[in-house]
């Protein structure tokens, strides 16, 4: 059984469905990243498997615990950082970290965790004073100094400085490596890509994609992209509706074509028929960003937005 065991998850506001039928499995020691677009469903999600939401419908099984009504084990397990933290202002940097340090039987050092963080120069500041990548920072460092099982990280590094993001990326593979198991909520392809070893894209509130970083790409009809400088004029539509491929466009003198891999022979095979060349070819696997912005935009021609279907009921067990 994975140690997170997501089932049906519904969650409604009013007439706005935020999460529906969403299934997420994560298992021990993986760091598994959440992507999809502004109000996906992405934070109710993980505020639902932190037990800080109850949803309407549907199951969270966290280390076989139901989070919202298990409290006292799940709060010894597991680290949160959400985009409000609601430390209180008066405390300083190091204060917070102890002050999370004092409720756990084996923190990590909150001096060592907040130099780690960059925040030794501001340890003493309140945290009101704090910038706002400061007080991210701070987050952080709160959600993983009681040394959790499992940490939930929402927009890890929204707002910190390229310094300050590299560092924090080093901490939570570190993190991972010391067998932590991390959900990872993020809008930034490079850092599901560096850190994630699997990724799920949620879209109107429900999963449309699974699978490694690569298997996500893969999974694409756009999956390569290929692009030549055509030895000869190319008759006009000559590409178009090949098998396979999924878009044609000019980037300059350059011929530029997404699609599979059998679109890439398709393309090659109609080049040779019209006894055009392919000069300067190349061909390379889409990216991740490339591979989202696909999935993003034709699932959201299909995903229905906020509906006001009944409400059924939470399965009894989850209670
Ligand atoms: P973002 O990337 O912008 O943080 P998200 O994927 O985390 O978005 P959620 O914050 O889970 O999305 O929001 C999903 C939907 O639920 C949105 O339409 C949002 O307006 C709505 N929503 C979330 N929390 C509440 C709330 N407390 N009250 C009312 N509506 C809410």
């Amino acid at each position: 059984m994975a140690l997170i065991e997501v089932r049906g998850l519904r969650k409604t506001y009013g007439r706005t469905v935020a999460v529906d039928s969403l299934d997420l499995d994560v298992d021990e020691g993986q760091v598994v990243g959440v992507l999809g677009p502004n109000g996906a469903g992405k934070t109710t999600t993980v505020e639902c498997v932190a037990g800080l939401t109850r949803p309407d419908a549907g199951t969270v099984s966290l280390a076989g615990h139901v989070p919202w009504r298990d409290r006292g084990p799940v709060t010894r397990l597991l680290g949160v950082q959400l985009q409000s933290s609601g430390l209180p202002a008066k405390l300083t940097a190091r204060e917070a970290v102890q002050m999370v340090a004092a409720c756990h039987d084996d923190p990590v050092d909150p001096d060592e965790l907040v130099d780690r963080l960059g925040l030794g120069p501001v340890a003493g500041t309140r945290y009101a004073k704090l910038s706002g990548g400061q007080q991210q920072r701070l987050a952080i460092a709160t959600a993983l100094v009681g040394r959790p099982r499992v940490v939930l990280l929402d927009e890890l590094t929204t707002g910190l400085d390229p310094e300050a993001r590299r560092r924090t990326w080093d901490l939570v593979r570190d993190v991972r490596d010391a067998g932590t198991t991390v959900v990872l909520v993020t809008h930034l392809m490079e850092e599901a890509q560096q850190l994630c070893d699997r990724i799920t894209v949620v879209a109107g509130g429900r999963v449309v994609a699974e699978g490694t970083p690569d298997e996500v790409v893969a999974g694409r009809s756009a999956a390569t992209t290929m692009s030549f400088l055509p030895t000869a004029a190319l008759p006009s539509g000559a590409l178009d509706g090949l098998p396979g491929v999924v878009g044609v466009r000019r980037a300059g003198d350059r011929v530029e074509v997404t699609g599979s891999d059998d679109g890439v022979r398709a393309v090659l095979r109609a080049l040779t028929a019209h006894g055009v060349e392919p000069a300067g070819l190349r061909v390379a696997a889409s990216t991740l960003d490339e591979a989202y912005l696909e999935l993003v935009r034709t699932t959201s021609l299909s995903t229905a937005p906020a509906s006001t279907a009944p409400v059924s009921t939470v399965a009894e067990e989850s209670r």
